[in-house]
């Protein structure tokens, strides 16, 4: 997936603000935050979107899901935050790599 940004960003060939990454994931701010935090959780290996997904990514996309909270409070969103999985051209996905969108308001 040589052309995918986010691969890249996993790769470290284009920069991004990581505020976290282990062996599986990677987790960075937008870089057109749409709210004062804004940052997206992605897998570090290559999944084109939810729609792409089966049984092999089920302990995956549930890492994701749990790390999303820990990771909003860290990032001051202790109110609460939003999440967004954008799938395919109608669901408003621009990057073809599967990414969770988390974003709010810090308290
Ligand atoms: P989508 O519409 O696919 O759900 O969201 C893609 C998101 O990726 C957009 O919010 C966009 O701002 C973000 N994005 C696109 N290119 C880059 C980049 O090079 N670096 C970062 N940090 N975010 C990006
Ligand atoms: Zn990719």
């Amino acid at each position: 997936m040589s052309d995918c940004i986010f691969c890249k960003i996993v790769a470290g060939q284009i920069p991004a603000t990581k505020i976290y990454e282990d062996d599986d994931v990677v987790a960075f701010h937008d870089i057109r935050p749409i709210a004062p935090v804004h940052f997206m959780l992605i897998p570090k290996l290559h999944v084109d979107s939810l729609a792409h997904c089966g049984p092999e990514q089920q302990v995956l996309l549930g890492k994701m899901l749990l790390l999303a909270p820990k990771l909003a409070q860290e990032q001051g969103l202790e109110k609460g935050f939003k999440t967004a999985i954008n799938t395919g051209h109608g669901g408003g996905q621009e990057v073809f790599h599967l990414h969770v969108h988390v974003f709010g308001h810090p308290a």
